[in-house]
């Protein structure tokens, strides 16, 4: 049964100062109810809007990063609706028509190996406030209160075409978009309910189900599975699939029917009239291309060739902007890219959580800095530990924050490369060993017995090499 899948993602404009068309804060996160509000956020008449050009800014880098065509002009819509989030009754939107464009149109992104993802538009919005639940859910509350602190917050959409049919794409596809706009630094996705994502899912013989709600883009994968299964199967038993919203239970993990069909009325769009069409002009995208961050992408690429990492390893450092930025700050301290790459994508990734792998902030539970990295692999490289005395000196460092050369002294870890000291060892071990030095003199391999026992005496911290060179020294002088 074929699968097609559609993604509507929403990103908030967190770099931003203020709100999309009042100067209201963005930082509206843990404020008190209604208090990051003025008239024009409330949409109290005789108000007017006033664009945030920066915002317009942000929304174009979107687009651009999405090899998107950005027009030359553009307009803001009324999508007319009632609910109670929506101050004015109507949300301030883009839309294409009469010729003109949202932001963004017919693009295209790579992700995963070699996959490509059309993108259908990019547009700027403003974002609803916030309907509370009394008890949580709509179901089992007896009243709702509404916050309008989020009320007008810039927000971008993104709207793909229906090109997936894997839920793992999906995943994939997600993180390629949180690493660009990380990158662009216009959104933190970090912070909760910034970037929400609506999926379309239909299966071959059903109509087309929008899943509302996914309020986080790891949950979107469970989503899309989960839908996928739900249609499969009635499909199979000859149940009609109806076309029809519905929304994802995050506590639940399954899609529920919505019980408001708001979403099924015509929205009335209509040009608004309180903020004139835009020329953005030709120069606007020429002048902004040049002042773009790095994205993921040119990153990969310059950690491949003027670095010299493996694509596997570069493509694991550019998928999360932090462990890329951390990767940067620790060849500062200790230029060596290949070791300092390795410490990070295999050994240190292995100590965050399987929950935080998901949402980004993936170094927070470690108490772990550059500087820890940068010195373990110059330890490392200059012989001071071994690679399995390391990774144990690491697995102390996460937990404590301790430098990892406090902590080799602390265990004794610091290999022994003094050679008198070694002497010492193997003089004790040949007058203990005696019968084991006998056989060493006819045999060759037996010096690794004596080698074992110089080991074990200096408790592994003798550098093997060093010592068996003693060993054998010894043994010739002592025939
Ligand atoms: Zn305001």
């Amino acid at each position: 049964m074929q699968t097609k899948i559609g993604l509507e993602i929403h990103c908030q404009l967190t770099g931003l100062k203020s709100k999309l068309f009042c100067s209201c804060g963005t930082d509206y996160r843990g404020k008190e109810p209604n208090s990051n509000v003025c008239p024009t956020c409330l949409g109290l008449p005789g108000t007017l809007p006033l664009l945030n050009k920066k915002a317009v800014e942000f929304a174009s880098m979107i687009s651009l990063a999405l090899d998107c065509r950005v027009p030359e002009e553009i307009m803001f819509y009324r999508k007319n609706y009632f609910y109670p989030d929506l101050p004015k009754n109507f949300q301030l939107t883009q839309y294409n028509a009469y010729g003109i464009t949202s932001i963004g149109v017919d693009g295209s992104l790579q992700y995963g190996d070699d996959k490509v993802a059309r993108i259908r538009r990019v547009q700027l919005e403003e974002d609803p406030g916030r309907v509370v639940y009394e008890s949580g859910s709509m179901e089992k509350s007896l009243y709702a209160l509404v916050d309008y602190n989020r009320a007008g917050i810039p927000l971008v959409e993104i709207v793909t075409e229906p090109d997936f049919s894997d839920p793992k794409d999906v995943r994939l596809f997600l993180n390629k978009i949180t690493s660009i706009v990380e990158h662009l630094g216009v959104c933190d996705t970090k912070l909760e309910g910034s970037v929400r994502c609506d999926v379309n899912v239909s299966v071959q013989g059903g109509l087309r189900v929008e899943i509302k709600n996914v309020g986080s883009f790891s949950e979107a994968e469970k989503a899309v599975r989960y839908e996928i299964a739900r249609q499969k199967t009635m499909v199979s038993r000859n149940i009609e699939v109806k076309a029809e919203t519905r929304h994802w239970d995050d506590a639940r993990k399954i899609t529920k029917e919505s019980r408001s069909k708001e979403e099924e009325q015509d929205y009335r769009y209509f040009p608004e009239p309180d903020i004139p069409a835009i020329t953005l002009g030709k120069d606007f995208v020429l002048s902004l291309k040049p002042s773009m961050p790095e994205l993921p992408d040119a990153r990969k690429e310059r950690f491949i060739s003027a670095l010299g990492l493996s694509p596997h390893v570069a493509q694991v450092l550019i998928e999360n902007k932090e462990l890329a930025d951390f990767f940067e700050l620790t060849i500062k301290l200790y230029n060596s890219p290949k070791e300092v790459a390795n410490w990070i994508v295999t050994d240190l990734i292995s100590f965050v959580d399987e929950k935080d792998r998901e949402g980004g902030n993936l170094l927070a539970g470690l108490k772990v800095g550059p500087e820890h990295i940068a010195e373990l692999a110059r330890m490392v490289e200059q012989n001071t530990v071994n690679r399995t005395m390391a990774k144990q000196i690491l697995g102390q460092v996460v937990r404590t924050g301790e430098m990892p050369s406090v902590v080799a002294r602390k265990s004794q870890a610091t290999r022994i490369a003094d050679s008198s000291v070694i002497a010492d060892a193997v003089e004790a071990v040949f007058k203990a060993e005696q019968s084991a030095v006998a056989d060493a003199r006819q045999n060759p391999n037996a010096a690794n017995f004596l080698l074992g026992k110089v080991m074990q005496l200096t408790k592994g911290r003798a550098d093997p090499k060093t010592a068996l060179e003693l060993i054998n020294k010894k043994l010739r002088e002592t025939t």
